[in-house]
């Protein structure tokens, strides 16, 4: 009889056969806690089955092909299937689980995985990562969470001094810099509006003054997406700029000065998604400043930059915006999801969060209450990790990562540029390479994607294709910290052997 606590399990045949031996859940219902087991074994059962999972991952790693899988029929296979009907043995759930990983898993954790921006995971970040799952803590609150809530202000004032923001800058740590952008968009909004005596968060948009909203031609998809979603979709306008992806002054103060005193919000970058180039932050933030504007920079990856040297040259003027949106899942290798908004007007900041249902506990006095700084509800307590890796790094150790990272980016451009046909399209000033390949038969278009290709099935490293300035283009990211001289040697070896390859076929060719 399949009822209470005598129902059956629907692998029991299969969970028999594990190497971890006879379930405690055998012939009992898989839903609640054993009998006869203390609670901590249930948990050391499984967790070691994780455990043991993650350090195989770890330790094959290095080895494995950098590929993508390409078909996902047999991953459908072994997890899909019928909605599950009754309970399974947990531990047959992670047998399952280990086994799709090694059908599915992206190849973003080798040291040789340059694609997109993506980073690894420290060891401490990860460890704190499972903590603060096995705490299970949720961070609206301050009483939900004091650790977390204490840790938020903690990881704030430490994140302002290393960057060299303005003291009393205010922090919402989200799940992603894209929400990190909507957080300081829908301040700037809410800050600019109040400005011109309308208050949106009583009164909506239907009839507001509009607001312009100046972008850089190359930002993020995520600051357009993030305008539509607050309904400032309906004045964008691009702005102009150089070779690597970097503002133009000229044509900023001209689109400037077309905004007539109007509120306007100019939108910059710290770290462009192919070039690593950073705009001219010290003038845009000044043009902006002097019609009484908001300069938001999006910082993804490249706020980290401000822990170097970098930041009293290429991120000279970066402490005058107004906002920042940036990550630490990428370049400070913390596990996914997070991001960090930063907003200088701390009041501005919290008034454009501002939420206050009876049911939640949010004591006046000093304490912290992520809830009011951002936009969620239940949060995973992300700073706990954050505020490990950052304990663990200090900024000298993360200066010396965005350092080493840089240097490897350079070594890469050094050695590709020896190359006949190989030509380096962007200035290596941050962790960002743009290759493009050159074909005697002239389709350069072809040969670039071709390259890309023969590279990314070689399964020695993984690097993405792009377009660059409406040309093929194949990108590189350095962000991983396992990353070595070595594996960037690897990488360039493997592609110049494609790039010869096919350049000596005629097109079109594989590698
Ligand atoms: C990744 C990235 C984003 C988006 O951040 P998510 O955390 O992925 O939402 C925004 N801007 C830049 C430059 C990025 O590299």
């Amino acid at each position: 009889m399949r009822t209470g606590a005598r129902i059956q399990c629907d692998h029991h045949a299969k969970a028999g056969s594990l190497p971890w031996g006879e379930s405690p859940w055998r012939g009992q219902g898989c839903d609640r806690i054993p009998p006869n087991i203390p609670l901590n074994d249930v948990y050391r059962r499984l967790l070691t089955v994780a455990l043991d999972g993650a350090l195989r991952h770890v330790a094959d790693l290095p080895d494995q092909p950098v590929t993508v899988p390409t078909s996902d029929t047999m991953l459908r296979q072994l997890l899909g299937g019928p909605a599950p009907s009754v309970p399974t043995e947990p531990e047959a759930v992670l047998d399952t689980l280990l086994r799709a990983a090694e059908l599915g898993l992206g190849p973003t954790g080798s040291s040789r995985y340059f694609g997109y921006v993506v980073g690894g995971v420290f060891p401490v970040a990860l460890a704190a990562d499972w903590l603060t799952s096995a705490w299970d803590q949720v961070n609206a609150t301050y009483d939900m969470s004091p650790l977390a809530a204490v840790l938020e202000d903690i990881c704030r004032g430490w994140l302002v001094e290393m960057f060299g923001l303005p003291v009393g800058t205010s922090a919402s740590f989200t799940s992603s810099c894209t929400l990190a952008n909507l957080i300081c968009l829908a301040t700037a909004r809410a800050a600019l509006l109040d400005r011109v005596g309308w208050d949106v968060m009583t009164r909506g948009l239907n009839g507001a003054p509009p607001i312009t909203v100046l972008v850089n031609e190359h930002v993020h998809a995520s600051v357009p997406r993030s305008l539509r979603l607050l309904g400032l979709g309906g004045d964008i306008r691009p702005l102009v700029t150089d070779g690597e992806g970097r503002v133009k002054l000229g044509p900023l103060e001209k689109e400037i000065s077309r905004t007539n005193g109007g509120p306007v919000i100019a939108c910059g970058q710290v770290g462009e998604l192919h070039t690593g180039a950073v705009d001219p932050l010290r003038p845009l933030c000044e043009q902006i400043h002097a019609v009484g504007g908001w300069a938001h920079f999006d910082a993804a990856f490249g706020l980290w930059a401000a822990t170097t040297e970098l930041r009293h040259g290429l991120l000279d003027g970066l402490d005058l915006a107004d906002s920042w949106a940036t990550d630490a899942h990428k370049w400070l290798n913390v596990p996914y999801e997070s991001g960090m908004a930063l907003v200088a007007d701390a009041d501005a900041h919290r008034r454009a969060m501002a939420i206050h249902p009876d049911y939640l506990n949010q004591d006046a006095g000093r304490v912290r209450h992520p809830i009011q700084w951002g936009v969620a509800f239940s949060q995973r307590a992300r700073v706990i990790p954050l505020w490990a890796t950052l304990t663990q790094l200090g900024k000298t150790g993360i200066a010396e990562l965005v350092g080493r990272h840089c240097a490897l980016a350079r070594r890469l451009a050094a050695c590709l540029r020896r190359e006949p046909g190989v030509v380096i399209l962007n200035d290596v000033t941050l962790n960002q390479v743009l290759v493009r390949f050159e074909h005697p038969g002239g389709d350069d278009d072809r040969h670039t994607m071709a390259v890309t290709q023969a590279f990314q099935r070689a399964g020695v490293a993984w690097a993405s294709g792009s377009g660059w300035g409406g040309r093929a283009v194949l990108r590189f990211s350095f962000v991983n910290w396992t990353t070595t001289d070595e594996d960037v040697d690897r990488a360039a070896a493997s592609l110049l052997e494609c790039h010869r390859a096919l350049r000596s076929a005629p097109l079109p060719g594989v590698c």
